[in-house]
């Protein structure tokens, strides 16, 4: 057989962590905290919201950018949350998850060489994505255990190349809840430029403590520069169905749909009706905070006097501890060592630093039923 010689697009792109994790928790017969999912099921009412989209004629093409009714339930959320207002019709596409978002806006606006700004630890789609467009991932390292961000950083590394800068909040793996004045921050440092951005808001229900989530849609130059991207699968504990939306201005909207036109043309058409029946009770997103906020506690509590040190999520699913009072193993080392030998799989976060540096953190998902987090708590009391 023929073998084509060609230059991978991708050639040092290792197996994702969330597949490795999880499978080694399946062989080990592991409680999996590692990949973000949740153990139990969505709500029936959601089900039920399916069951009769599929009774009903809607089993061929959707419209490119998503079924009307879904666009108007989404843009009303993101109204009624954070009192922006965008068209449903000209700013609003509905996506195969917040990951097609993500692809489909980078692929859209950065060229060879342009420049990428990207905060670490980061999600790992970013800069794959980046980089198979042809762009220069930037990395700026955020600082200690807390994972503050630099922005003095971020201001120094913008220069004629930068064409985007990719934010996340709530923060995935850190949990960290970017502040008002942070998102301040940014918008007067990209003021008078023509640098987009690219706001990964996947986790934006999941806030505790009080705290607001800043979507970048609520400050309006920043906005005005913003694809923001947002994921079904996460709000509606419906991580399989890959469903998601971008939200961005007309003009940015216009050239995000060439891509998405040619990268799926449309979205799951019953699952879009389904949704925008569930849409139509906000109540159905805006107890989600308080939901998780009551699991992290739980879990907390329950290992408050183990060896693992923490500060307390402020948002998403994820909850990252410390281990450097049990062991100065590497955290890929720890995480392995803990399936095997403890049953329970978690994620090393140093994957997803700059340079691979080490902070001997894990993160633990605890998007789980409270009787697995209570297992949980028993195996980290005994480590
Ligand atoms: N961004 C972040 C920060 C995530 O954690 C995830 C994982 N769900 C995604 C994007 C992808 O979302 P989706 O599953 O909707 O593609
Ligand atoms: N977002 C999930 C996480 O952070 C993983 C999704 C995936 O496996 N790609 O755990």
């Amino acid at each position: 057989m023929a073998k084509l010689t060609f230059k991978s697009k991708l050639p040092d792109l290792p197996t994702s962590i969330f597949t490795t994790m999880s499978q080694m928790a399946k062989t080990e017969n592991a409680l999996n905290l590692s990949q973000g999912f949740p153990d139990f099921p969505p709500d029936p009412e959601l089900v039920q919201c399916v069951q009769q989209a599929m009774q009903k004629d809607y089993h061929q093409y959707a419209p490119l950018g998503g079924i009307f009714p879904l666009r108007e339930q989404i843009a009303e959320k993101i109204e009624r949350c954070y009192g922006s207002s965008y068209h449903p019709q000209k700013e609003i596409t509905v996506t195969v998850g917040a990951t097609q978002a993500i692809f489909t806006a980078i692929s859209a606006f950065v060229y060879p060489g342009d420049e990428v700004i990207v905060l670490k630890p980061a999600y790992d789609c970013y800069e794959p994505t980046i980089v198979a467009n042809g762009g220069i991932p930037v990395l700026i390292q955020m600082e200690g255990k807390e994972h503050g961000v630099n922005w003095d950083e971020v201001a120094r590394c913008i220069n004629h190349k930068t064409r985007m800068i990719v934010i996340n909040t709530p923060h995935n793996p850190s949990g960290r809840v970017f502040s008002r004045e942070e998102m301040l921050r940014l918008e007067n440092l990209l003021r008078d430029t023509d640098i987009l951005v690219v706001s990964d808001e996947v986790y934006e229900h999941l806030v505790f403590d009080g705290l607001q989530h800043e979507s970048a849609s609520r400050f309006p130059d920043l906005a005005s520069r913003s694809l923001v991207c947002a994921s079904f699968g996460k709000t509606f504990h419906v991580t399989g169905w890959k469903m998601g939306y971008c939200a961005a201005p007309e003009y940015l909207m216009a050239e995000f749909q060439k891509i998405h036109e040619f990268a799926v043309f449309c979205v799951n058409h019953p699952l879009q009706h389904a949704l925008t029946a569930y849409l139509k009770n906000p109540e159905h997103y805006l107890g989600l905070g308080k939901f998780f906020e009551e699991k992290r506690n739980l879990f907390l509590r329950g290992i408050e006097n183990s060896r693992f040190r923490f500060i307390p999520t402020q948002g998403t699913y994820f909850q990252l501890l410390d281990y450097s009072e049990i062991s100065e193993e590497s955290d890929i080392h720890i995480a392995e060592r803990l399936t095997r030998e403890h049953g329970i799989a978690s994620i090393p976060i140093s994957v997803f630093n700059k340079k691979q540096l080490d902070n001997h953190q894990l993160r633990f998902c605890f998007a789980k039923k409270d009787e697995t987090l209570n297992k949980a708590i028993e195996i980290l009391n005994t480590i």
